[in-house]
């Protein structure tokens, strides 16, 4: 009886490189058939040497993190030839600069209010009173009333 090969389908790599792919193809576990586009943007950024001397310098268990590394960085160069991903970086570096200043404008924002309600809430306090105090520690509009004046404007007769 004769042993039957088995049909193996050829990795997204071999298909790029008309190659045929076989069990031991270093490319087929990271670039499957079903997303040639992976492969297609690395071999044309790096070129396919490069990945193959790349991935063989590597243990297994790191190559499938080499591989996506590789996926979005040639993705990034492709979409931005001079900066890659470190535009990509770059953008979202500004980006958290932006929402910081946002959030810091923000912070600032309450902070004033507290101090109009605090002025409301307390004319003649001398500073000591502070609504942040009785808001935290309360949980009603109402209680923050009665905690009031109970211990201030309240005295037991
Ligand atoms: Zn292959």
């Amino acid at each position: 009886m004769a042993k039957r090969k088995r049909n193996i389908v050829s990795c997204a790599a071999c298909r790029v490189q008309r190659k045929k792919c076989s069990e031991e193809c270093i490319f087929a576990p990271h670039f499957p058939q079903d997303a040639p586009e992976k492969f297609t943007v690395v071999h044309s950024v790096y070129g396919t040497n490069y990945v193959i001397k790349l991935l063989q310098g590597l243990e297994i268990q790191q190559r499938a993190d080499a591989a996506n590394n590789l996926v979005c960085e040639a993705s990034a160069r492709v979409k931005d030839p001079i900066q890659g991903s470190a535009g990509v970086i770059h953008e979202l570096q500004k980006r958290i600069s932006d929402l910081e200043s946002q959030l810091a404008s923000k912070q600032q924002e309450l902070m004033n209010m507290h101090s109009m309600f605090d002025k409301i809430l307390f004319p003649m306090c001398d500073g000591s009173c502070d609504s942040q105090d009785i808001l935290y520690h309360t949980s009603s509009t109402e209680d923050i009333m009665y905690e009031e004046l109970g211990s201030v404007l309240w005295e037991p007769i």
